[in-house]
């Protein structure tokens, strides 16, 4: 390889930044996400730094041109950061950030009023950026831990090796016993790799946004806006998972069912307005969820209608039953114009595992015995 030119390097650095702004700009448009604002600033911040190289070349010469460039990239990397904690929904302290870069700009300005080499400032810049980019990484790694998609692992890859590059980059131009020319092409090197990072982290960045959409979407799908709980579509889904598990039907203890629907709901809604309605149905909705296990289901199968799921408490339905109608009817729901009182019928069916077929027969007969329950003058619990 011919030897690497800076010039170039930072022309080609400068037209990628450009293109990596203009595409997270645009899935910042599109999302609406606020990581993305912050990320195609941080790009932005990187391109103006280093586009306005040549103009202050040209009013104050070539000196003053180089802190803005390497103060650029301490932006960029705390603009990454920020934006990391924007999308993992974490508090930014724009004071903090702004104390790092007025620190680090002062002492970059420091040393070329007083006309020292500004190696030390290529060098304290890139440490800083480096922190920086390893503390978002650090982040997004903990987010995957911690049960998130595979996009943050990647995310945090990039960002973690453009963390090294940097602080590589830091201790290859300390300028100490080296001559300017091996700085340079030290430096020549590692502003490659850090060239080559940006467009990684930009195609990280767009990965990890585009995964969040998909997951919004499929919590979107399975689950009901107004209570929380699984809609139909999820509870089935669901269900379908626990039916397929290897476990040998002689190991799996009753499945129970559990169908509520709450007694004269339109006379609530008539009387207090729809807007109460909904309260009371969050309620409701809380208090089942609230009252079942972690291996449980709860669904909201329709307007004022829920199905509970109990996959390993079969025998104890006959109780479980009138707890969850107490849990409902135990004490008036309060809302915004006060106490009010709600009562529901529950029709439950127990019966073996035996496939989907099975389910679907146990459902009817639930279906069956909360018909009973309305017909004997509702808040009952009837089993099936
Ligand atoms: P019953 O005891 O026979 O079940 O009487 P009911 O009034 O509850 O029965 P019905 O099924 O006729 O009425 C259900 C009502 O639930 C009708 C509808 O206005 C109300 N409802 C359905 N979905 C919602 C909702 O999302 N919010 C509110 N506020 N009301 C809803
Ligand atoms: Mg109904
Ligand atoms: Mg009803």
């Amino acid at each position: 390889m011919g030897p690497l030119d800076t010039d170039t390097l930072l022309s080609v650095y400068l037209a990628l930044s450009g293109l990596t702004a203009l595409f997270t700009l645009a899935g910042g448009w599109t999302t609406r996400k606020p990581g993305l604002w912050l990320w195609s600033g941080a790009f932005m911040a990187s391109l103006l730094s280093q586009a306005i190289r040549p103009e202050i070349t040209e009013l104050w010469g070539v000196q003053a041109s180089k802190p803005p460039g390497h103060l650029g990239g301490v932006l960029q990397a705390l603009l990454v950061l920020a934006g990391m904690r924007a999308f993992l929904g974490l508090r930014i302290s724009w004071l903090g950030i702004a104390a790092v870069f007025a620190a680090v700009a002062v002492f970059s300005f420091t040393l070329l009023a007083t006309g020292q080499t500004l190696w030390w400032s290529l060098s304290v810049t890139q440490a800083v950026a480096g922190l920086a980019m390893a503390r978002a990484a650090w982040l997004a790694w903990q987010a995957r831990r911690s049960g998130g998609s595979g996009a943050l692992g990647l995310m945090g890859a990039v960002l973690g090796a453009a963390a090294l590059v940097a602080l590589a980059r830091a201790v290859s131009v300390l300028p100490i016993g080296m001559s300017t020319a091996r700085l340079n092409v030290a430096n020549e090197h590692w502003l490659m790799a850090t060239l080559l990072l940006v467009v990684a982290e930009g195609f990280a960045m767009l990965v990890l946004v585009n995964s969040s959409l998909r997951d919004e979407l499929a919590k979107l799908a399975d689950f009901d806006p107004l209570t929380g709980l699984l809609n139909r579509r999820g509870l089935r889904s669901r269900l379908e998972r626990i039916m397929q598990a290897p476990i040998p039907q002689h190991a799996r203890p009753d499945m129970a069912v559990a169908v509520l629907d709450l007694d004269e709901f339109k006379g609530i809604n008539d009387r207090f307005g729809h807007q109460v309605g909904d309260e009371v149905l969050a309620e409701v909705a809380r208090r089942l969820h609230a009252g079942s296990g972690p291996g449980d289901l709860v669904a909201r199968t329709g307007g004022e209608e829920f199905m509970l799921i109990w996959t390993a408490a079969g025998s104890q339905a006959g109780t479980v039953g009138e707890q969850i109608r107490a849990l409902v009817a135990g004490s008036p729901v309060p809302s915004q114009v006060g106490d009010v009182g709600v009562t529901t019928s529950v029709g439950i069916a127990t019966g073996p595992w035996q496939g989907n077929e099975s389910f679907e027969g146990l459902v009817r007969r639930a279906d069956h015995a909360l018909y009973a329950a309305k017909r004997g003058g509702r808040n009952r619990v009837v089993q099936g």
